[in-house]
């Protein structure tokens, strides 16, 4: 399960005073804002040291003056909550950190939104923080300007622009979806009209895009994060129905753990084993696709056994199949057949004997952070930054491929259904 949090507004209000008749903003006394200073100083420093902690030998004095430049450009600015602007920076920046991701990627995400926002130029980030900063930068900068609600022919248009700025350096789309994660993270605070298109765009763009890259948790957090916005009434209706499932299920899902650690272990196969309710907008869409009724939407209880090797993951498979009765039709070998964006897992949806179905994906830790993070893992254990290795190449070439494409196509629309149609 994501953690929600609820911290801050997704556009930037300037210090100037409040217009006449508006709202003015809140006055907050000198006091509580030294309290804010030292608690966001704090956090950067945290920052850092889990920089520090994934990367040991990147260039940590990068960041910590990217942080000095954005504190300095961004003063004075507040999110629409009132809190200082620099709060989101920071949380990008953390996001990215999540991702193990390098100090260029750290310095820029928290760079990203200078040049749009504050009087600071390319140019003094280049002159400040080097060629491939600036580059990225820039390339978020030129993302924000794309407004993706629109007619589809400019649609079309904006989605190639984005995929163009991704070929260049797939570290722009990384920051790009942690600024957007964090964006719909405190959507609350903005108008209702501004936040619905806002989850639009996020159901229609961001969120598959992730799902290309194998981003799997970040597409997760973003689908149910925007799905409360785009669908209020079915978000509801699937949230309460699976409120009113949670403790028994729950408490199934935890007996079954039990058996199977205790299989696990008696078969000498080394394994961990999580479980979980599935995610709010995926039983959604199952519904949707399968028109079936939510007693009948299998995976919404979800097993997950995490092995050694691919020959353990058959291993733990063949051991379900004696301890559950497999059910017709639902068995996926992910392993043997990868999906496009490099997934893999043995899926299969079994019956307990008391008549509860679940589904339970196998996997090596490796497939597991794949399975995860996606591009984003491929940057983990890779030294120095900068160089895209052969699997992000492989994995950016359907983003080439789209845009050799768009280039034969006279009608735009016939790019964007044929976008829609390779990232469903
Ligand atoms: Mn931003």
């Amino acid at each position: 399960m994501a953690t929600a949090r609820h911290l801050e507004p997704a556009e930037v209000h300037g210090a100037s005073p409040a217009p006449e008749g508006k709202a003015q903003p809140v006055v907050r006394d000198p006091s509580q804002r030294a309290i804010d200073r030292q608690a966001i100083d704090h956090r950067f420093e945290a920052l850092l040291k889990h920089v520090h902690a994934n990367r040991p030998s990147d260039d940590i004095s990068l960041v910590r003056k990217a942080w000095e430049f954005c504190v300095r450009h961004h003063e004075g600015q507040m999110r629409a909550s009132g809190e200082p602007y620099i709060i989101h920076p920071l949380e990008v920046a953390e996001v990215l950190a999540e991702m193990k991701m390098d100090s260029t990627s750290i310095a820029a995400g928290l760079l990203h939104d200078s040049v749009e926002d504050t009087p600071a130029t390319n140019e003094e980030i280049e002159a400040g923080f080097g060629e491939q900063v600036a580059h990225i930068v820039e390339g978020v900068t030129n993302i924000d300007k794309i407004e993706f609600a629109n007619r589809e022919d400019r649609q079309a248009e904006n989605v190639r622009k984005m995929l163009l700025a991704m070929v260049s350096d797939v570290r722009v789309v990384l920051i790009k979806l942690a600024d957007r994660l964090h964006n719909m993270r405190t959507l609350e605070h903005l108008k209702p009209e501004r936040r619905e298109s806002i989850a639009r765009e996020t159901l229609d763009i961001y969120a598959p895009l992730a799902h290309r890259l194998g981003m799997g948790k970040v597409r997760g957090e973003l689908e149910d994060l925007a799905f409360r916005y785009t669908d209020p009434v079915s978000y509801e209706q699937v949230a309460a129905a699976v409120e009113v499932r949670r403790t028994e299920g729950e408490q199934f899902l935890r007996s079954v753990e039990d058996t199977l650690i205790e299989q696990l272990r008696e078969n000498n196969i080394p394994a961990r084993v999580e479980w979980r309710i599935k995610r709010i907008y995926s039983i959604f869409q199952k519904q949707q696709r399968s028109k079936v009724s939510f007693d009948q939407v299998y995976d919404l209880l979800a097993i997950r056994v995490i092995t050694q090797d691919v020959a353990a993951c058959y291993a733990v498979f063949g051991l379900i199949h004696t301890l559950w009765k497999p059910v017709p039709g639902r068995i996926k070998d992910f392993i043997a057949m990868p999906r496009a964006n490099r997934y893999q897992s043995l899926h299969t949806t079994v019956m307990s004997p008391s008549g509860h179905q679940f589904e339970v994906q196998i996997r090596t830790e490796e497939m597991h952070r794949i399975a995860e993070e996606g591009i984003a893992a491929h940057w983990k254990y890779k030294a120095g930054s900068g160089v895209v290795t052969a699997r992000d190449e492989e994995r950016l070439n359907w983003i080439r491929q789209l845009v050799e494409w768009q280039k034969e196509m006279t009608d735009p629309n016939e790019f964007l259904s044929s976008l829609k149609m390779d990232l469903y």
